[in-house]
């Protein structure tokens, strides 16, 4: 299916209201037919090798979600069986995210770590029941011997080991009496099997690697595929949710826990995992970008980790709602970026005060008001809840307008300023642009205009009627601040839609970041706090930046601007119906 054709089908989910999914229905009936006693117990296993991005969000709302609506609970694991890919620093950021998307995993914060020894044993018992062999073929024997998806696989030579040797082998191996490589832990399975993971998968392979957590007790660690299902079994899992990759691991993953004496047997389920549009959803890609300085860090206000995100000012509550409203499906899918867009704006349209900022100003002086006059004017901080109250701003002389709220020879249908034409300042007055100042090059660096004090407030007594309103802020009362403007980070919708000789960053976006200083924002805006949100009028949301903003000087990132792409996708679809 190709990306539009995709999308297509995604859009016809919108406004479709979130009740269940085929993973609800599954545990439902579960639950109802007493299955695991009617207990529900899910997980969110991250490996702590990357910060988690937005498609970890949606397994994390679909674990936590499931387990909330069947009174359930959901663990927190970190699957950290790779001693030299993982790191403290994502350990305490992946907590940090969980909790800030609105999840607690209580006291049930588990490592595959803390089950080394136990999985030692589980590895012993498959030897002593001749389900498992020290193999001391090399890698790239290994891999050759595995075979194709259309010719079977060959046994290795070391294949039909005693149990005794096995074992002897094994405890060398964890031992340390053999060097990196030199050989392996295989289970006994079937090597002709259809299936590729069924050709004898190895399970415990030597690395004379320190573990953060475990020191240097081990140098032989376990493989993913053993590792998950007997944590999962361990703590009792009863709905182990993951995405499609692992469909083709399942049987192993039924097979490691028929083979063994183990607690109980959990239930994998798989469910598609999320793309988006523009974006890249892979640690190892997202990892790329930052090494390669392509973007600041994973946090930078473009990325799609939840860190990024929250920097950018992406609520908790969007994110959930977004989660919830592209769903969970086995088939895969391409979501439009749009959608989370659209899913922000409904939050923050709610929430954020509203604010007059101009980005790019232009001056403007009133030649028929006072030189000294001040005047304040009254504002509603949110239209769509006057519960958020009003605020006064200052007025005078002279002014800034958005340079592009001025034309000197305005287009057809540009209602803004021009030269002889009135406008409204919002809930200020009417004013009429008499004249034009240029620089020498012939830019235009300020207006003259008059304006009319019956229109205060922005209204005319007289029922005149003006088409344009634009917003504004007092020079004299102005603070400066710095604006931070994205767009996608790729441009194509498809980051791995490449010619030959490329890969996915010849896609990413040269113009995803603009950054303007001596923007002209109302005085309140300069005790703005770190995180805080706001509405600058008909230019977006923004959120203060946590990391550059200085006391008193705070730097605006744009989190959504305010046009709507979801919607206009929606009217033209019902208009095509
Ligand atoms: P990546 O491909 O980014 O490296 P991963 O799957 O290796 O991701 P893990 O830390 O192993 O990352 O993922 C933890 C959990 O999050 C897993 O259960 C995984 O299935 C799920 N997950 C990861 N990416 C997505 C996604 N795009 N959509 C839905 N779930 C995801
Ligand atoms: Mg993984």
């Amino acid at each position: 299916m190709d990306i539009r054709e995709q999308e297509a089908r995604n859009n016809q989910n919108f406004s479709q209201e979130y009740t269940s999914d085929f993973i609800r229905e599954i545990i439902s009936r579960d639950v109802q037919e007493g299955k695991n006693d009617g207990r529900v117990v899910t997980r969110f296993p991250p490996e702590p090798n990357g910060y988690l991005h937005i498609g970890h969000a949606k397994s994390i709302v679909l674990n936590f979600g499931v387990a909330e609506d069947f009174g359930g609970r959901c663990h927190l694991r970190f699957d950290d069986t790779n001693p030299e890919k993982e790191e403290v620093e994502y350990i305490e950021s992946i907590k940090e995210d969980v909790r800030w998307l609105g999840y607690d995993w209580g006291e049930h914060l588990y490592y595959a770590s803390d089950y080394f020894d136990r999985l030692y044993e589980f590895a012993e018992e498959l030897i002593i029941k001749g389900k498992a062999y020290v193999d001391n073929l090399s890698q790239e024997q290994i891999r050759e011997y595995r075979g194709t998806l259309t010719e079977p696989g060959r046994e290795s030579p070391f294949r039909n080991r005693t149990v005794e040797e096995n074992l002897e082998l094994f405890r060398k191996m964890r031992a340390g009496e053999f060097d990196e490589g030199e050989c392996v832990l295989r289970a006994k399975i079937d090597m002709s099997s259809p299936n590729l993971n069924m050709r004898d998968p190895t399970i415990y392979r030597i690395k004379k690697v320190p573990h953060h957590r475990t020191g240097d007790k081990w140098c032989i660690y376990p493989m993913y595929d053993f590792t998950h299902c007997l944590s999962d079994s361990l703590e009792g899992i009863t709905h182990s949710l993951c995405t499609l990759e692992f469909e083709d691991h399942r049987p192993l993953y039924d097979w490691f826990l028929d083979q063994l004496d183990v607690p109980c047997h959990p239930q994998q389920i798989e469910f598609a995992r999320l793309e988006l549009t523009h974006t890249v959803l892979s640690k190892r890609k997202l990892m790329e970008l930052v090494r390669g300085g392509y973007v600041t860090g994973w946090n930078d206000p473009r990325m799609p980790t939840l860190s990024g995100m929250r920097r950018r000012g992406f609520t908790p509550e969007a994110i959930r709602d977004f989660c919830k409203r592209i769903g969970v499906a086995k088939s895969k899918s391409i979501v439009d970026i749009a959608l989370l867009e659209y899913c922000l704006r409904e939050d923050l349209n709610r929430r954020a005060p509203r604010s007059m900022v101009v980005l790019e100003p232009l001056k403007v002086v009133i030649e028929n008001y006072p030189e000294d006059k001040e005047e304040e004017v009254e504002s509603e901080n949110n239209p769509e809840d006057p519960s958020m109250g009003t605020r006064k701003l200052p007025f005078s002389k002279v002014i800034y307008i958005e340079k592009d709220d001025f034309r000197e020879n305005p287009p057809p249908k540009y209602y803004r300023l021009a030269p002889g034409r009135e406008v409204r300042l919002k809930h200020a007055y009417y004013i009429k642009c008499t004249d034009v100042i240029k620089d020498e090059k012939g830019e235009v660096i300020e207006l003259r205009c008059t304006y009319d004090p019956e229109t205060r407030g922005g209204w005319s007594a007289d029922g005149r009627k003006v088409k344009g309103t634009s917003h504004w802020v007092s020079a004299r009362h102005a603070v400066d601040v710095e604006v931070r403007l994205y767009d996608h980070l790729f441009t194509r919708a498809d980051p791995d839609d490449i010619e030959d000789g490329e890969d996915f960053k010849a896609n990413i976006n040269p113009k995803s970041l603009k950054i303007l200083k001596g923007c002209k924002a109302e005085p309140a805006l300069e005790n703005a706090r770190s995180g805080e949100i706001f509405q600058f009028l008909r230019q977006g949301y923004f959120c203060v930046d946590s990391e550059d903003s200085k006391e008193g000087a705070p730097v605006f990132n744009r989190t959504v601007s305010l046009k709507d792409t979801w919607a206009k996708i929606e009217r033209s679809k019902k208009k095509a119906r």
